[in-house]
């Protein structure tokens, strides 16, 4: 049985966010959607808000569910038996991190292995910041994150929508 974490700010979930959710969940029998809370880290949404997001539009996919987490990743994947850590690769930039981090969580946790899947072209450029970025100024988000989402994240920022 293979369960697998993807663990993340998703703030806000991305299409590039999805597009990874979409892929793994083919390649493992459980996926876990891993909010990361930090309440040190500044985030335009709460966790339970992201946490709500992810579960709705992902509820056709049967064998991930949502959930939240602090701490240690290893700590969290030790308690609900997850050995799996799926993590997007879009450019280089992201390489030299997640291989750093990826080897203190074999540290840590010795049976985990980490799997990153490299991003789809069109989501390449796409980051929670540059919806945030464009957002705050009323830029057009529709071709970045899931459409039920894009009033919300407007709102965030006390703009209104319009006819965009
Ligand atoms: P973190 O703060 O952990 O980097 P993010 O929410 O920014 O959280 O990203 C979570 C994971 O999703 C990371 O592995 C990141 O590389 C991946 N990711 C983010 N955007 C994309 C994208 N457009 N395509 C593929 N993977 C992505």
């Amino acid at each position: 049985m293979k369960k697998a974490i993807y663990p993340g700010s998703f703030d806000p979930p991305t299409l590039g966010h999805l597009d990874i959710i979409r892929r793994s969940a083919k390649m493992v029998d459980e996926l876990v959607v891993g909010v990361l809370h930090n309440s040190a880290k500044n985030s335009l949404f709460s966790t339970d808000e992201r946490v709500s997001m992810i579960k709705e539009v992902t509820k056709e996919f049967p064998n991930v569910t949502v959930t939240s987490f602090d701490g240690l990743l290893v700590n969290y994947m030790k308690e609900i038996d997850a050995t799996l850590i799926i993590r997007g690769l879009r450019a280089v930039t992201d390489f030299e991190y997640e291989l750093q981090i990826a080897q203190t969580n074999r540290v840590e946790y010795p049976e985990v292995e980490t799997i990153f899947l490299t991003t789809s072209l069109e989501y390449s450029y796409l980051s929670s910041t540059i919806v945030k970025e464009f957002a705050s100024y009323g830029g057009d988000i529709s071709k970045f994150v899931p459409p039920e989402f894009i009033d919300r994240i407007y709102a965030k920022y006390q703009i209104e929508r319009n006819g965009l």
